[in-house]
């Protein structure tokens, strides 16, 4: 079976939207990846850490979808990363209300034996440093290195952040950060200049409006579902991220061609992670829910225009 090395925060959320407002939940950028990825047959590890705050019980949702945790490191007198966040009417658009670091300030991250040799690695959204790292202790170089960040990064260790991308192959990022990242404001240009800082492949998450995937000219856009209600956006990226690795791994194939259909699954499985607060409709979501979406995907963009 296929490995696929996922390393990002496992964290506690609370979400505020327009439809209520959560507790401390189960939350962070590795979790949703990892989630999302055990929809498919591959052998998922998370690398990550926490405090002595946070219950086994979550660990136990992690390890019920196969997952391995042998990389999460506890830190028994530590506090679990801590994010909050709240959006606004059209859920497009959110604030980060609170981000405490906790134990992921001084991480050390520790790639188990059994993953040094994964063919896909994703650098999920973590300092870029810790990033690196895991890219350091890999015993072998994967078939493929897919970075995820934000501007929380962007804005604390850009050049670190620019060290790494030499180093991957694929960048997930959404538009705004895109902008950020490449100062410009056209996408097209914005995937342009990001290719020259390294990843060959540079896709874009524009949320309720699909993804772009780019690649040496080449050009590919998927749709994102449309919903009646999306009840909580968080983790739609990481999500995303998580669907694209995951079937990448699973099919061990990287070709263009075939990473347009990780970017469909992403996207796929993305619009359900919105269905409910946190973490729970990835917890619940069975693979017949995702194949009959797969098809809805299918009937929202075929057309048989004849061209001649
Ligand atoms: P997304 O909605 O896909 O951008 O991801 C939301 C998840 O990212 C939440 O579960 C948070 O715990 C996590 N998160 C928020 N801020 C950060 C950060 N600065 N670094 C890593 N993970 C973060």
């Amino acid at each position: 079976m296929n490995k696929l090395l996922v390393v990002g925060t496992v964290a506690f959320d609370a979400i505020e939207t327009p439809f209520g407002k959560t507790m401390k939940i189960l939350g962070g950028s590795g979790t949703y990846v990892g989630l999302a990825a055990s929809q498919f047959e591959v052998q998922t590890g998370i690398v990550s850490v926490v405090g002595g705050d946070f219950p086994n019980s979550y660990l136990e949702i992690l390890h019920s979808k196969g997952i391995n945790t042998q990389g999460i490191e506890i830190i028994k007198e530590g506090k679990t990363f801590f994010w909050s966040g709240k959006y606004h009417n059209d859920m497009n658009s959110r604030n980060t209300l609170i981000t405490e670091l906790n134990v992921l300030e001084d991480f050390k991250p520790f790639v188990p034996a059994g993953f040094k040799d994964a063919n896909i690695v994703m650098l999920g959204n973590l300092h870029p440093l810790v990033q690196n790292s895991v890219i350091e202790q890999m015993s072998k170089k994967p078939t493929l290195i897919v970075l995820d960040t934000m501007n929380f990064w962007m804005n604390i260790a850009l050049d670190e952040l620019h060290a790494v991308l030499k180093k991957v192959d694929v960048i997930t990022i959404n538009d705004e950060e895109a902008r950020q990242l490449s100062g410009e404001y056209s996408l097209v240009n914005a995937a342009k200049k990001i290719h020259e800082m390294g990843p060959k492949y540079v896709v874009i998450k524009k949320g309720e409006h699909g993804a772009l995937l780019f690649n040496e000219g080449n050009m590919f856009f998927a749709p994102a579902l449309p919903l009646a209600e999306v009840f909580d956006p968080t983790g739609a990226g990481d999500t995303f991220a998580g669907g694209f690795c995951g079937y990448l791994a699973k099919t061990g194939d990287i070709s263009f061609e075939n990473m347009k259909n990780a970017i469909i699954y992403g996207s796929n499985l993305a619009s359900f992670c919105v269905e409910k607060f946190g973490t729970e409709r990835m917890q619940e979501l069975t693979s017949d829910e995702v194949t009959k979406r797969l098809q809805a995907f299918k009937d929202l963009t075929q057309f048989n225009i004849k061209l001649s």
